[in-house]
């Protein structure tokens, strides 16, 4: 297989970086995960949300005064051919990586080169998207804002989710769902979360330490203009986990996963919600090119034809 890796496409098991390199070292570095979803009937590959994703990762630079020089297209377009490259006929994941690649010690956000490396792999089901996902909550805080930005997609926030996810393991769950250091619900390890009341779907705001999801943003379009589902945007307590009428988690990884589990009580009546699983399947219509209305602004085509 091939990746990008200091500025073209390699052989993979060429793209190697020293045990010196910088960012290994303190988890300076930010990344991104999207997804290719494959359509059989169209033998097409579509790349999804790609512009969304490189312009998150060139804010999360900013917010890291890491000075990238690429523009988000050109990322993009780097992407696309790396995918042809690799001559992808399956769903898969793509995963840009910018790091500092000088080879010297202290942790610091200047003076420092930052490269970027692209890979893909084949990707089915992150966690389970049918049966739903048990889920505990964590011991472990998301962490604030002022220490690590949740919002910034840092390598080295990931020991956070690390935590709270192989504690979900532990305890013979799937999945973490962690709070804010103010009591409030903030997101899974690698998800943000939706809860249903009364019909209605509630998500946290961005101000409550998650990170700034493409697929909760996508997923509140949908709701709005195509289910019409109202979405609220307000902190969520914990016991409100236990009592809501659905939940689900979503990100590019885990798509749209059902939480049928929160700490050992039942949500709703123990297996998937209707609400839930008519956003999911409107979801992985429109990522497989099936609704025309996301088809041209969500997706580009990989291969051409
Ligand atoms: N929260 C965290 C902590 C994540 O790692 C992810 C996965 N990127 C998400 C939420 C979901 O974000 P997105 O929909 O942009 O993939």
């Amino acid at each position: 297989m091939y990746a990008f890796f200091e500025g073209k496409i390699v052989k993979e098991e060429d793209a190697k970086i020293s045990i010196k390199t910088n960012s290994f070292h303190y988890g300076t570095a930010v990344f991104e995960g999207i997804r290719a979803y494959y359509n059989k009937d169209e033998d097409q590959l579509y790349l999804l949300f790609g512009k969304e994703h490189y312009d998150r990762l060139l804010k999360n630079c900013k917010i890291l005064n890491i000075k990238l020089p690429y523009t988000s297209d050109k990322l993009v377009e780097i992407t696309l051919e790396l995918l042809r490259k690799c001559n992808w006929k399956q769903d898969v994941y793509i995963r840009p990586i910018v790091y500092f690649k000088d080879l010297t010690i202290s942790p610091k956000l200047v003076g420092y080169t930052p490269e970027i490396a692209i890979y893909t792999i084949p990707l089915g089901d992150y966690i389970d998207t049918s049966k739903g996902v048990k889920c505990i909550v964590s011991s472990f805080h998301r962490i604030n804002d002022n220490m690590i930005p949740a919002r910034a997609k840092v390598c080295g926030a990931y020991v956070n989710s690390a935590f709270a996810k192989t504690e979900a393991l532990m305890r013979g769950a799937d999945e973490a769902i962690m709070l804010n250091p103010n009591g409030n619900v903030a997101e899974g390890s690698a998800e943000n979360i939706f809860i249903v009341r009364d019909g209605i779907l509630i998500t946290p705001p961005p101000s409550d330490n998650i990170l700034e999801g493409i697929t909760r943003k996508a997923i509140i379009k949908i709701a709005q203009e195509d289910l019409g589902i109202k979405v609220i945007e307000r902190s969520i307590n914990r016991s409100e986990l236990y009592i809501a009428d659905e939940v689900f988690l979503c990100g590019t990884g885990a798509q749209v996963s059902p939480v049928i589990e929160i700490d050992g009580r039942k949500i709703g009546d123990g297996t998937p919600g209707p609400i839930t699983k008519s956003i999911q399947n409107f979801y992985f219509d429109a990522v497989r090119g099936k609704i025309k209305k996301y088809k041209n602004s969500w997706l580009v085509p990989v291969y051409e034809k």
